[in-house]
């Protein structure tokens, strides 16, 4: 049986498969307490390539009894699953902060969205799944029908150990389909705690969780068993799973990195303006794949943004995310506290100015945790690469413009694509953005935080397919398109 986290015991989870919990043959990892290095808060055992295959092999039958399912009846079955879910939340929120680092507070609410989205697929995908179309012959009949995909590989990051594998899962079972999660070595728990949760309501091997590295992703990725992949996490891993898949021609689904850019051009308010930049900025320790992590501005307006900034920078309190006055957590790994650290300090070169922070932190709750100072850096140029390439920190950049077409050849001057937000009152200046930003979601006048119920996806590098989160889109990736005729 599993175990979950506790700072003093650590969880320990094997494979959630088709005969229930059982032990890996693929070999054993530990995770770390990102606050206290020190500090092992879960063991798990990695799916061996037997049992890869084998999962496979197990959630076809389990898909295909599910599918018979009328959607309705699924719709109740998944919202008794989300309800013994929701009577998890302070365990699946603690590991969360042990294994990922963010606050208390952010992990609560990462779950309450989680959950949210989850319960509201269930409406999205009881409404018509298909169309009726005009024929072309007389006595006839048209229809457009859609069937569950089949066996979906779901690859999850770190930074949203519960709302992304919630994400593929709610989409996924609401139509139809079988789910293999594969969830990010560094925080494996909340993903085995959702599946955990579901093992009694679905069929046995409908939902399982093969825990592993990037091996056992690549294993299930490039299995011939498998019908669609839907990936979050890095560019660099999306090219390879596009590669993997396009041999086996799995659909895919690919949410991958972001830029993201706030253009600050005229506010009413600008502290409202800073405080919506900022808390998008450094909510999860900038380590959201819509995180703010550029602002460009007008030049008029520089210094008095650039100030405001600094100040919410300098009043963030960084520190074990379980102790009540933490707003910012440590960073995943020391490994990647390097790479964030090295990223500044080859801006600093180049002849940015470090406003604020630039450094490690040691904070007096987390001494030895793998944190890194809230920084902002001004006199950054296009050429950078803290301007060009994803931070994935508590760090933001500061460019300044003369008119609105520099600023979007600014934001669009990047490979990626996700989000981006414009401060502005003029309506010109709204439109020409709704039509010329290059990125797959829009805000004006507020930070970069998504809708439970809107399509959730980028452009260029930062995406591929179709939109696969919860939303009016998930249809077009959990389930297939079938043209039907009806001669009478
Ligand atoms: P990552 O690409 O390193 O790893 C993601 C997952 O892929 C992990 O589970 C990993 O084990 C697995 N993996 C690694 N190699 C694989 C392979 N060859 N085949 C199959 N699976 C493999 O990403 P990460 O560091 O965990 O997450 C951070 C990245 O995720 C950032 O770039 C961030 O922007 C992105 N992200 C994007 C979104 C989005 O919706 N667009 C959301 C969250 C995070």
């Amino acid at each position: 049986m599993p175990t979950t986290a506790s700072p003093h015991s650590p969880c320990a989870f094997g494979l959630l498969t088709a005969g229930g919990w059982q032990a890996g043959q693929g070999g054993s990892f530990e995770t770390r307490n990102p606050a206290h290095p020190g500090q092992v808060v879960g063991r798990y055992a990695a799916a061996g390539a037997d049992q890869v295959a084998q999962a496979v092999q197990a959630a076809r039958p389990a898909q295909r009894a599910w599918a018979k399912c009328p959607p309705l009846e699924r719709g109740a079955v998944v919202a008794r699953w989300l309800d013994a879910l929701g009577a998890r939340r302070d365990e699946v929120a603690r590991a969360i902060v042990l294994e990922q680092g963010k606050p208390l507070a952010e992990a609560r609410a990462e779950f309450d969205k989680g959950l949210a989205e989850a319960r509201m697929m269930i409406g999205l995908a009881a409404r018509g799944h298909g169309e009726v179309m005009p024929a072309a012959r007389p006595g006839f009949r048209n229809l457009v029908l859609r069937r569950p995909r089949g066996v979906i590989v779901a690859v999850c990051p770190w930074n949203f150990p519960v709302m992304t594998p919630l994400r593929k899962l709610a989409p996924a079972l609401m139509y139809g389909n079988a789910v293999l999660i594969k969830p990010s070595e560094f925080t494996p728990a909340a993903a085995c705690v959702v599946a955990d949760s579901a093992w009694s309501f679905f069929p046995p091997g409908l939902v399982q969780v093969l825990n592993g590295d990037g091996a056992v992703g690549a294993a299930l990725v490039g299995h011939e068993g498998v019908d669609g992949v839907t990936f979050t996490g890095s560019i660099a891993t999306g090219r390879r799973i596009a590669t993997a898949a396009a041999q086996t021609l799995a659909e895919v689904s690919l949410e991958l990195g972001g830029k993201n850019a706030a253009i600050v051009n005229d506010a009413d308010d600008l502290d409202a303006a800073l405080d919506a930049i900022s808390g998008a900025a450094f909510a999860v320790c900038g380590q959201r794949c819509t995180a703010i992590s550029r602002i460009v501005v007008r030049r008029e307006l520089h210094d008095a943004v650039a100030a405001g900034l600094v100040k919410r920078a300098r009043a963030l309190r960084l520190g074990d995310g379980l102790q009540p006055d933490t707003t910012a957590g440590p960073l995943i790994h020391a490994a990647h506290r390097d790479k964030v650290q090295g990223m500044v300090a080859r801006a600093r070169q180049a002849g940015a100015e470090v406003l604020t922070g630039g450094g490690f932190a040691q904070p007096a709750s987390a001494p030895e945790g793998w944190f890194h100072e809230p920084t902002v850096l001004a006199r950054v140029t296009t050429g950078m690469e803290v301007a060009r390439d994803e931070i994935f920190g508590p760090v933001i950049t500061l460019q300044s413009y003369a008119d609105f077409d520099e600023a979007l050849a600014i934001v669009n001057g990047v490979e990626h694509g996700l989000t981006a937000a414009l401060f502005s009152d003029r309506q010109t200046l709204v439109q020409r953005f709704l039509d010329e930003c290059e990125t797959g979601m829009l805000h004006v006048n507020h930070g970069t935080v998504p809708d439970n119920h809107m399509p959730f996806g980028g452009i260029k590098h930062s995406g591929v397919g179709v939109y696969s989160s919860v939303g009016p889109s998930a249809i077009g990736f959990y389930t297939t398109e079938h043209a039907a005729y009806l001669k009478s």
